[in-house]
């Protein structure tokens, strides 16, 4: 007898996000067995020989697609996006020194309440009084005795995001959580930065550090292992037990997104958006949240209805429609659509449709 399958819905939510149904099916199977290895990729060693391998592959695809050479590491870490935004003062910001950071969202502001523990913050630059519906401007003139400066290349919350980033005399430090690999991007501008894999990367609880070897020799702090990156490093990332079964769909979305390209992902990016931006702009009946075109982001579409009682009537509707995760912030109300790497040009023409079909049920009445 045929087992009948779930529909698999659209996932349009902004993290733990939508994997590829390749990805998914690799992950399953690698589950049940690794590679004739008798043992399931839960099962293996993290000191072996197999993890090995996938932690050296990874590392290699992290470099191919940032374009980076042997001056940069990469780091395999526990804790998701928060443990970066506890371990980046630890390791560069003295007791006595500051850092800059600029304030363009909720991710921004968590990760520069979490420096001040450690040592002084600045915000360069904040966006806060317009509940962050633009970005701020980058600071023209920092101070050059700054450590670094932190910032947030998308802001998965509010749905804007830096298209250009210039270049800075102070150490730049980028949280890429919810737009790394989406784009072509210039990463030799960053003497560090993370993302938390389950936007774009994988699964939640896994951190991808990328941080310049010259970096190193600046922590001063004395650091449990675990919480240092020099230890990190010299650890190749397995100081303690791995998260093997983690890194293991990260190196599989690694694949995934090489084999397409950064290039074409960047292309179906910028399609997705625009449709999705345009319906929101041709419509009477939703409101974006960014106005200016230079800010919004390819990744995190934000926008309101008229009054609650529509939003959720829409809500309702995707959700019967097999269209789920769309449901906004609290800080931002409404709706949000992520349309990270792996949401294909088609889904989001179906909510295209939706909404459009929505917006005509709603006029009649
Ligand atoms: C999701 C997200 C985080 C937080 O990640 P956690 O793994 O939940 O700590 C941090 N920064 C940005 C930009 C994010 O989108």
């Amino acid at each position: 007898m045929m087992t009948k399958r779930m529909q698999r819905k659209i996932n349009f939510n902004a993290g733990p996000a939508a994997l590829p149904d390749e990805v998914l099916a690799q992950a399953a199977a690698a589950v049940k067995e690794y590679k004739n290895t008798g043992l399931s990729v839960l099962e293996l060693p993290h000191r072996g020989t197999h993890f090995l391998e996938i932690i050296e592959e990874s590392k290699a695809l992290v470099k191919k697609l940032c374009a980076l050479g042997n001056d940069y590491e990469v780091l395999w870490m526990h804790g998701g996006g928060r443990m970066q935004f506890c371990m980046v003062p630890m390791n560069f910001l003295g007791e006595h020194d500051s850092a800059g950071y600029i304030d363009s969202g909720h991710w921004a502001e968590e990760a520069l309440e979490y420096a001040t523990h450690y040592g002084n913050v600045q915000i360069l630059a904040t966006s806060k009084k317009s509940n962050y519906n633009s970005l701020p401007e980058w600071p023209v003139s920092v101070s050059e005795g700054l450590s670094y400066i932190h910032f947030t290349t998308n802001n998965t919350i509010f749905g804007t995001q830096w298209h250009k980033v210039p270049k800075t005399k102070v150490p730049l430090i980028a949280d890429m959580s919810s737009d790394i690999f989406s784009r072509k991007h210039d990463y030799k501008k960053y003497s560090l930065f993370y993302a938390a894999a389950q936007k774009n990367l994988g699964v939640a609880g896994v951190g991808l550090v990328v941080v310049r070897k010259d970096m190193l020799p600046c922590i001063t702090r004395s650091l449990p292992p675990m919480l240092s990156y020099k230890a990190q490093v010299k650890e190749n990332s397995i100081l303690n037990t791995a998260n093997v079964f983690g890194v293991y769909v990260s190196l599989l979305m690694l694949r995934w997104i090489d084999k397409k390209g950064i290039g074409a992902i960047e292309k179906d990016n910028k399609r997705k958006a625009q449709l999705l931006y345009n319906a929101i702009d041709n419509s009477k009946l939703f409101i974006p949240h960014v106005k200016k075109e230079s800010h919004r982001s390819l990744m995190n579409v934000c926008f309101t209805a008229k009054s609650p009682k529509v939003e959720k009537a829409f809500i309702e509707l995707c959700e019967k429609n097999y269209i789920t995760g769309i449901k906004g912030h609290r800080s931002v109300g409404g709706f949000r659509a992520s349309l990270y790497n792996c949401i294909t040009v088609g889904a989001v023409e179906q909510l295209v449709q939706l909404m459009h079909e929505f917006e005509a049920t709603i006029k009649n009445k």
